[in-house]
């Protein structure tokens, strides 16, 4: 009997190993009846955007713990916790939609905000350190995540801005040049050298020789070619969920095979190597092998 017990207590505790309940009071059932916390955070949440809509102080954050079941994703927590989906996002460090899993523990928080994690940024929390100042941040909190202590500045009743709902959604990556005029367009155009119909597989972006170009999202340099006819030197990137991105007509190469890049990561610079009429960048989106119209995936204002 004695070794029955020992034998579930090693077994109760390797699960907990595994699955590190959050030391916030968990909420078990989403029905206003059934479960008191659940009523408590619902009210938090109603008081706080009253105190929002009406430029009043905040009440202190205070946050709950939820196990994620089958059939929970994202947006339909966010709806069941009236907490927009980008407050839960930032607050459990979802780079996307899909990190929500069967069984893992969401933190719930009792007002609606945007989280920013400086101590450890990924690429969505340095997206949005671009236009959020942390000195202007409404609380900064410690709290643990996943077992795992972190801090965040905490910008209370803030929203994503329309290129991290894009960045988040899965369907933006950043514009590949500080700056640069769009010459040519995606799809059939007639080529300058044969003046017949053909196929563009991507953008042509105008700029000087030597502007710096960027990686347009986080990914690995899978191809470094110099002196192909067509593209001249030319770099291609991989960005995982079957999405590669590559730049053209390149005067310098400025990554190794590869290497890592971060989103803005400077890989070449501009010029007008390969089959080209002048300095641009010729700027391509793969998603599993076909190429995408980039313009759908950039920022509308660069
Ligand atoms: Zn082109």
């Amino acid at each position: 009997m004695i070794r029955w017990t020992g034998f579930l207590f090693w077994f109760s505790s390797l699960a907990l190993a595994a699955q590190t309940t959050p030391p916030y009071p968990e909420i078990r059932a989403l029905t206003l009846a059934k479960d008191g916390l659940f009523r408590q955070q619902q009210e938090l949440v109603e008081l706080a955007g009253q105190a929002i809509a009406r430029g009043d102080p905040l009440h202190e954050l205070t946050l709950f713990c939820y196990r994620i079941t089958s059939g929970d994703d994202l947006f339909s927590l966010a709806s069941r916790f009236n907490i927009p989906y980008e407050t839960l996002a930032t607050l459990n460090g979802y780079n996307t939609a899909e990190a929500v899993q069967t069984g893992a523990y969401l933190l719930v928080p009792s007002q609606p905000g945007i989280f920013l994690n400086l101590d450890s940024p990924g690429e969505l929390d340095r997206l949005m350190a671009g236009w959020r100042d942390p000195t202007k941040a409404s609380q900064n909190i410690r709290l643990q995540r996943n077992g795992k202590p972190v801090s965040l500045s905490f910008f209370s009743g803030e929203r994503f801005h329309p290129l991290e709902r894009a960045f988040f959604l899965g369907i933006l990556f950043r514009f590949p040049l500080p700056s640069g005029k769009l010459t040519s367009s995606f799809g059939m155009r007639l080529s300058p050298f044969t003046g017949h119909s053909q196929f563009h597989n991507g953008i042509d972006l105008a700029a000087p020789t030597g502007t710096d170009v960027y990686a347009a999202r986080d990914g690995n340099v899978v191809e470094v070619k110099k002196g192909d006819p067509l593209l001249g030197n030319f770099v291609r990137l991989d960005h995982g969920d079957g999405y590669q991105t590559v730049y053209g007509h390149l005067s310098r190469i400025d990554s190794s095979l590869n290497s890592h890049v971060l989103s803005g990561t400077i890989i070449g610079k501009v010029g007008s190597t390969g089959m080209s009429t002048g300095p641009h960048l010729h700027f391509e989106i793969r998603r599993k092998g076909h190429p995408e119209d980039p313009v759908s995936f950039l920022p509308t204002k660069q």
